[in-house]
């Protein structure tokens, strides 16, 4: 006979996003919503020098604008 316990499976929970250009937590809402923020996920192709990586970055609104202004002069 076999008896087997239950165990939940652990999930990560998301707990916070920093920006990673400032380093600063993306806040959240009064409704416990994170406020609006630019996510950029890339997998590097063959022909890159980056064959395969993937880059994930979480940007802030007030870096994204500065980023913005850098890239749309
Ligand atoms: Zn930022």
């Amino acid at each position: 006979m076999k008896e087997y316990v239950n165990e939940y499976k652990k999930v990560p929970v998301l707990d916070k996003i920093i920006c990673d250009m400032c380093h600063k937590e993306i806040k959240k809402n009064n409704v416990g919503n994170y406020v609006d923020y630019f996510h950029l996920n890339k997998t590097w192709g063959y022909d890159s020098s980056k064959d395969g990586r993937t880059d994930d970055f979480d940007i802030c609104e007030e870096c994204y604008d500065k980023i913005l202004k850098l890239i749309t002069k």
